[in-house]
Order: C-alpha cells, then structure tokens, then sequence
C-alpha cells in the first residue's frame, strides 16, 4: 500500500482567511473582498476568539487589527507564534498605527506583512495572494522534503552522505543494519574505517588524495567491498561513491547487500567442482589441480605423486547387486580415498566410472607406494562382497601410482599415462594390488642419450 505522504497531492481547497477586527463595517468590507476572491472567510472581533479559532480552524493566512478590546494584536501574534501548531500561520497586521515603530515591532514578532489602515483593498488583495503564494511554495517543500526523508529512512540499500575529509555527515537505518550495530550515530566516522583490507586503505587513500586519477578511479562508482559488521564479521556488499550532484561538497554512498548472491555464487563454484554421485571432487577439479600443481613441482623441484585406482570386476558387481548398490559402493570408496587424502594439497578425485585418482604433491615414491597400499587395504576392508568377482570375494582395486619430479622438459600427460599403465599392469599382474613407478626426467634420459 502506498504511504499517504507518497500519494499525490489532493486537489487544492479554497484558502482560508480569518479576518479579525473589533470595527464591524471594516469587518464587513474585508470580509466581503475576500469573499469576492474566493477565499474561504473566517471572522473574530475579540483576541480570545482570535486564538480559539485559529487553533480550530489552521487558517492559511489572518489578517489581524492591531488594536482590539481585549488583548492587542501584538500580542495575540506572539502567542500564535509561541505555539506549534499556529506558529507557521502567516499573520498580515491591518492597523491604524502606522508609525515606523509599530510596523517594526509587527515584523520582528513575526508577522508576514503590515498594511496601514485606511486600507485600499486593491492592495490588501495583492498582499494576500503574495502570502498565500509563499506559504503554498514552502508547504511543498516541506512535503517533498518529508517524502524524501521518508523514502531514505524505509529503504533497504545503506545511503550516507560523505564529507571530502571521507567522514560520514548522515547515514540511514539500514546503514546501521548492515553493521549489525543497535542504533549509534555514525556521524564523524571515516568512511573507510567501516571497511576490510585493501577495500579500507584504497578509500582511505582516496579521500587523502581525491584529485589523484588512479585513485579516483579504483573508488568511485561501484565497487565490491567487505563491510567489517560490529561483531568482526564480514558482509559482501556493492558500495557506490558518487559525488553529491549540484556542487554541493559531499559524496554519496549507497551501500547494497550481496552475501545471498555471493553464497549462491559460491555454491555454483563448489557445486561445479564437485562429482554428484559422491561428493569428492570431479574431473574438473582433479585436471585444474593436476596442472597447477605440476607448475609448481617444476618450480619448487619437488616431487608429485598421483595414484589411479579402478574397481576391480565393478561390472558384475553391478550386474549381481544392481545398479543402485554399485553406486553405494563408489561412495564407500570414495569416503575411503577421502580418508587418505589428509594434507590440504592432496586431492582425490573420481576420474569418471569407477575409476578415481589421488594427486599428492611434494610427496616422493616411497611415500605414495605406502599410501596406495594403504588405500588398497582399506578398501578390502570394507568387505563388501562381490559375488561375480574372480579373485576376491570382496570388492578390491587396482592401484597404480607414479612419482616424478618434473622439469621443463617433462610432459604432463606423459606423468598420467605412466600413473594409468602402473595400474593397468596391477590388473595384469591379478587385481586388488598397487604397482608404483618412478617416472625418469626427461632431461636425465637426455642425458643419458647424449652420454654426457
Ligand atoms: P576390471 O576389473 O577389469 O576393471 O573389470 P570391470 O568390470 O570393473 O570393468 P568394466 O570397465 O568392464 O566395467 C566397469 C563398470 O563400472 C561398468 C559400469 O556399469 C560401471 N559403472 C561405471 N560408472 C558407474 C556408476 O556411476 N554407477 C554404477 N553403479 N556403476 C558404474
Ligand atoms: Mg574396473
Ligand atoms: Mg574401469
């Protein structure tokens, strides 16, 4: 539903004038001409009555006779202006004391206008529609204005205005929520201090050295940032600096929350990663892990080992057990890799079917021959019974592993193809067995070549 202060405007209704004057045929006249303009009228002879009606009724405009019976026009135009809900009244004194002195104090009390009687009603009607003019242009502003507010106060983007020092000078409440902070005013605090690394020292130099072009650059417009939230957490967000339009020295800020789109994204990415069937990471994975992890090697001079392994006999597994058990099976071996693969740089994989490898970086021949025994072992320990195979009662595997330390000279997918013979001739040599080699640098059978 649409907030009334949102609506647009009603249609405007016919002002209202209060005409107040103790002499009833000047009264009357008033009353008249105004009736005449198409003015609504209102009418008191009495201050009391005076201040009774303009609390009631909220005139647009009162035309006041300085001089009444019981308290004078100064005065009543003191008590209006004293309270809130008549003060903005605009109050024109129609009065016989013309002096210099009497129409100063009218104005410094507030009075809007002072006509001197006797009165020309040209005039009073020109004076009028002056005032009706200018209260009806500042009612809008103050409508627009309070709209506005409104608007910034019920959004949901953070919006602050930014000083040049880069010191907050407003913000709104969804700032405060997207800080997770209970209320507190964040006015006089740097901008970049609600910030995290390098999002904090790239604003922060920024607001230093605002005519720098790189750094202008890099902050204004939007920008990725992590907001650091009261408890030391962070929060993804799009943070927009635009200077303020118009000249004025400030910047604005608005602040959009994207962790949902962040998480989601994220989601993506592990989701891309990852084999469905059981949970570790896929052929993708495995293939972008392998290539920078052989880079590595070559720098580091260090040893990579990769582990194939293949069920053995999986087809009559499938064929006895059905489908659904075979895929059980591949879980529990690929829980079982999972089990081996401890250090945060060994990945295990499935490859596609049952096939699955396990990448170890800086890990030498030794050790991954030992790992694939392990893994073998493990996987004839869970014992699960395949009835169609010819050299286990259980389900086993193959293993074969191959190590090298790479150069630039060495080809990657000469290092796979020997991990993939290593296992192949595990499975000739009679399955649920691990057969390991070293794979000779290129440059070492160069060597060897040249006899050198
Ligand atoms: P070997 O010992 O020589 O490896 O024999 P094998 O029967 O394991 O080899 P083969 O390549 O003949 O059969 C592999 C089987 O793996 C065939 C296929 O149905 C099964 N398989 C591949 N992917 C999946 C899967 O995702 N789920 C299930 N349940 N079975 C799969
Ligand atoms: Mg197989
Ligand atoms: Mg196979």
């Amino acid at each position: 539903m649409i907030h009334p202060a949102l609506a647009f405007a009603t249609p405007p209704r016919q002002p209202a004038i209060l005409i107040v004057d103790d002499a009833p045929d000047s009264l009357g006249m008033l009353q008249e001409t105004m009736r005449q303009q198409g003015y609504q009228t209102f009418v008191a002879t009495t201050g009391k009555r005076t201040l009774d009606i303009a609390a009631r009724v909220q005139p647009d405009l009162i035309l006041l006779d300085v001089i009444l019976p019981d308290l004078d026009g100064l005065e009543i135009c003191r008590r209006l202006k004293g309270q809130a809900d008549t003060a903005h009244i605009p109050i024109i004194f129609i009065s016989a004391c013309g002096e210099t002195d009497d129409i100063v104090a009218g104005f410094d009390i507030g009075a809007a206008d002072y006509i001197p009687k006797p009165v020309r009603m040209a005039e009073v009607c020109v004076r009028v529609r002056a005032q009706l003019r200018l209260r009806s242009s500042s009612e809008n502003q103050k409508q627009h204005a309070e709209r506005l507010q409104m608007i910034v106060e019920g959004m949901d983007e953070g919006l602050m205005l930014v000083g040049l020092d880069g010191r907050i000078v407003y913000a709104n409440p969804a700032c405060a929520r997207q800080l997770a902070a209970a209320g507190g005013d964040l006015s006089g605090t740097p901008l970049a201090e609600l910030l995290a690394a390098p999002d904090a020292h790239d604003y922060a130099a920024y607001f230093a050295h605002r005519d720098d072009p790189e750094r202008a650059a890099r902050c204004r417009g939007t920008r990725e940032v992590l907001l650091v939230q009261r408890d030391g957490s962070l929060r993804a967000m799009d943070l927009n600096l635009t200077p303020m339009v118009g000249g004025e020295p400030l910047f604005v800020v608005l602040l959009h929350d994207i962790t949902h789109h962040k998480q989601s994204e994220s989601a993506l990415q592990l989701a891309a990663l990852a084999d469905p069937l059981t949970r570790i990471a896929n052929r993708r994975h495995f293939d972008a892990t392998l290539d920078k992890e052989w880079q590595r090697a070559i720098r580091s001079g260090q040893p990579l080992s990769l582990i194939v392994l293949d069920v053995d006999h999986f087809k009559g597994y499938n064929d006895s057990l059905g489908h659904a058990a075979g895929d059980l099976c591949l879980q529990a071996i690929a829980d079982a890799l999972q089990e081996h693969a401890l250090r945060p740089t060994d990945l295990a994989a499935r490859y596609g079917g049952e096939e699955f490898v396990v990448l170890l970086a800086d890990t030498a021949h030794d050790g991954a021959a030992l790992l694939g025994e392990a893994i073998r072992a493990h996987v004839e320990r869970l014992g699960m019974t395949n009835p169609r195979a010819t050299t286990s009662n259980v389900v086993t595997v193959s293993v074969g592993v191959a190590t090298i330390v790479p150069t630039l000279f060495d080809e990657l997918r000469g290092f796979f193809i020997a991990a993939d013979r290593a296992m192949y001739e595990a499975k000739s040599g009679g399955r649920n067995r691990v057969a390991a080699v070293r794979v000779g640098a290129a440059w070492e059978a160069m060597r060897d070549a040249l006899a050198l």
